[in-house]
């Protein structure tokens, strides 16, 4: 057998389950022993300085520098003592990773060591960071980018280094990571949601958003995966003919999970733990080798966080196990990709979850108020919400095996949508006994919907019970990029509430009548986003064009959005986002989605030919050998003797002939793209063009995989990818 991939499947037989990171006694004993949570800030650091940091977290106050120090010498302390002998600043730039640089805590002075951490070195640092893409905010010359530490997201110890949770902005101070917009989108959805559940309470003070998000993965063997050029450069496989059977007993999800795999989860979710980071479930997905696990909801700066923080936990310990974690959204062709579901709730400060239904009027009433602004905010910014989790790898999931549709829509279920076409009918709520009777409806959700009976998995945006599902995001996805755009709609769109129940009131109107009206009115606009049936049916796609939902066919097509007045003032009405720093982040994507393909094509190519086509033609020789072998001892009855490897042999040339042709034109596609100065329509040209040319060369591939010797192929193959 082609001896790379021999040897690497006689290396994967040999890695055995086995546990790697095993503490003892009960996860309450260790669980958060690696963060700098507020009972250790306690322990080290002064009464002003510790309140110094909790205003910082809870009212976004500025910490003066003096207090800085202090509270760098504390963290300093208790990292030392748990061993750190480093510091870090980390942050996300849009490259959709994690940066990090490492600083030593040591300091030699006269020949004498010490740790040395400052406050100025805590709250600020200039890494070298020119190299971060920036659409164009930053000229090299003045390449200075500055991460800062963002106090609402707790410190921690990852592999003895202190990490210190940081936005990522430009000398100056334009955002250059995935952070900034999102806090600022939080902030102005606090204000706007602030004003709304006003209407309703005067004592709220602010309204953060709650995330919980659900990770999926797939996981190879380490051995097979470094077999696989395609995997090791682009995350996904390039080529591959599927298997004979992958999911379609669907006997893998929630199967009983293999060991391999279950001694992995134990120990990453026992990291995770000392982290902090409170996972709740774990299981197979629906595709062979497809995983799963989520932890508990949390305020959405910590979740994202910690969400990144998770992806580099798995991957740390997945070396141990011999195992690669593939975050890719679509790593194989034919079988299910993989999502990071985006559960969405707001919550005032005193607790109170805005999309829970409630049981009483006033709660039910302020529950309609909040839950028609999402309604409107997704129904007016549909294509833009869906364009916030476009990119290359995601572009293979959306559409495809039981992934959401890249079209909007929002499900709310058989109860909710009764109520809303009740109150499109009838006026409003206090006056009409239809309307009376329909909220009792409402009041009686809770216990209607934890049964999950009223549940819509086709949906990208689906209601279920007290928070809103999204989830069309993708796997390897930084969450904070369809995080900020969904706190800016739903901000801008209960802004819009509040100053349309202003004037009704002004115009004489009692509150709960002008709350109805206004209620109404959204709904009404925001009809033709709410689907109940199959979004993965065709005749689904039809009739979202009828109503005029856009849905993304094209990914750089679908970027244009960003230049949208319309997107433009949306953001910079709310503070999130300036034209300048919009018109960088419509670059990178570009540059990204180019860069991404481009390597992609670059892979295929060399696998056709460097392994492909030699493997093809090696067997290709030994069926002329037999052919040649039969003529000298049958004579002119060969051709008959012979005819399966004769077939075989011309088979096989038709598609290297056609697979050597369509990698050069590839080569050409991708040749010709690259001198299109303007990078949004390079993409374009990339998108179509080159995609295109893949998609041919892919077919040719395929075939002759299922045609050469099995001995011969030099790639691990779908079925041992994919399965334990
Ligand atoms: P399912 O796969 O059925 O959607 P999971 O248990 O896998 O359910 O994930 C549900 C996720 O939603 C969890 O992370 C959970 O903590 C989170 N969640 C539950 N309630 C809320 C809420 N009010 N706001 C945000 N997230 C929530
Ligand atoms: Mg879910």
């Amino acid at each position: 057998m082609a001896t790379f991939r021999q040897r690497a499947l006689n290396e994967a037989a040999t890695h055995m389950s086995e546990r790697f990171f095993v503490e003892k006694g009960p996860v309450s004993s260790y669980f958060g022993q690696n963060v700098f949570d507020q009972k250790i800030m306690r322990r080290y650091m002064s009464q002003p300085a510790y309140e110094a940091v909790l205003s910082a977290v809870e009212k976004g106050t500025k910490i003066d520098r003096s207090v800085a120090n202090e509270i760098a010498s504390g963290m300093k302390n208790w990292a030392i003592e748990r061993g750190a002998t480093h510091y870090t600043h980390i942050f996300q730039p849009l490259t959709g990773a994690t940066a990090e640089k490492h600083e030593a805590f040591v300091s030699v002075k006269d020949g004498q060591a010490f740790e040395k951490f400052s406050g100025s070195a805590l709250v600020q640092q200039e890494p070298d960071a020119s190299s971060f893409p920036n659409g164009g905010l930053r000229n090299t010359f003045e390449a200075r980018g500055y991460s800062a530490w963002d106090p609402s997201s707790p410190v921690f110890i990852l592999d003895e280094t202190l990490c210190i949770p940081s936005v990522f902005v430009s000398y100056t101070g334009e955002a250059l990571d995935m952070k900034v917009p999102n806090l600022k989108s939080l902030q102005a959805l606090s204000n706007s949601a602030t004003a709304v559940a006003n209407l309703f309470d005067p004592s709220v003070k602010s309204v953060s958003v709650n995330l919980g998000l659900e990770q999926e993965y797939f996981v190879v063997d380490e051995a097979l995966y470094n077999a696989r050029p395609d995997l090791v450069l682009c995350d996904r496989t390039v080529i591959g003919h599927t298997a004979a059977k992958d999911q379609q007993l669907s006997d893998h999800y929630f199967g009983a999970i293999p060991s391999r795999v279950e001694a992995f989860m134990k120990d990453f979710e026992t990291e995770a733990y000392k982290l902090g980071i409170q996972l709740e479930t774990r299981h197979n997905e629906v595709a062979p080798n497809q995983f799963e696990c989520a932890p508990v909801f949390c305020e959405a700066t910590k979740a994202i966080d910690q969400n990144m923080l998770l992806m580099i936990v798995m991957q740390k310990v997945s070396e141990k196990h011999h195992l690669k974690v593939l975050f890719h959204e679509k790593p194989f062709d034919g079988v299910n990709g993989s999502g990071k579901h985006c559960n969405w709730s707001m919550r005032t400060d005193s607790n109170v979850n805005l999309l829970s239904p409630g049981k009483t009027t006033a709660q039910t009433m302020q529950f309609l108020a909040f839950y028609s602004s999402v309604l409107k905010a997704v129904h007016d910014y549909h294509f833009l919400l869906m364009t916030s989790v476009c990119t290359l790898s995601n572009s293979y999931r959306l559409g495809g095996h039981e992934a959401p549709p890249a079209i909007m829509s929002v499900f709310s279920g058989s109860t909710l949508s009764k109520v809303f076409d009740s109150i499109i009918k009838t006026k409003c709520l206090p006056k009409d006994k239809a309307i009376k009777e329909s909220i009792k409806i409402v009041a009686s959700v809770p216990e209607i919907f934890p049964d999950n009976t009223d549940r819509n998995r086709t949906s990208p945006f689906a209601f279920t019970g007290n928070r809103f599902e999204f989830r069309a995001v993708g796997s390897s996805m930084n969450v904070a990029g369809a995080a900020f755009v969904i706190n800016s709609i739903v901000a801008e769109s209960l802004k819009k509430f509040k100053s349309e129940v202003d004037a009704l009131e002004a115009k004489g109107e009692s509150r709960s009548d002008a709350i109805m009206d206004v209620v109404r009115n959204f709904i009404i606009d925001a009809k033709s986003i709410m689907f109940e049936g199959n979004g993965y049916s065709r005749e689904w796609q039809e009739e979202a064009a009828k109503r005029g939902i856009k849905a993304v066919t094209n990914v750089p097509d679908a970027f244009d959005i960003y230049k949208d007045k319309e997107t433009i003032s949306l953001f910079e009405n709310l503070g999130v986002l300036t034209s300048a720093e919009i018109s960088s982040r419509y670059e990178v994507l570009n540059e990204t989605y180019v860069k991404k393909l481009q390597i992609e094509a670059r892979v295929m190519g060399d696998i056709c030919l460097n392994h492909v086509i030699p493997a093809s033609v090696t067997y290709q020789n030994i069926l002329m050998q037999s052919i040649k072998g039969a003529k000298e001892v049958f004579g002119n009855e060969y051709a008959d003797i012979c005819k399966s490897d004769i077939d075989t042999y011309k088979k096989i040339s038709s598609y290297v002939n056609s697979l050597s042709s369509d990698v050069e034109s590839l080569v050409e596609a991708r040749k010709k793209a690259n001198v299109i100065e303007s990078i949004s329509e390079r993409a374009k040209v990339y998108s179509r063009d080159v995609q295109d040319q893949m998609a041919k060369v892919r077919n040719s591939a395929d075939h002759l995989e299922m045609l050469v010797d099995d001995e011969l192929w030099p790639l691990p193959k779908y079925r041992e990818l994919l399965f334990f």
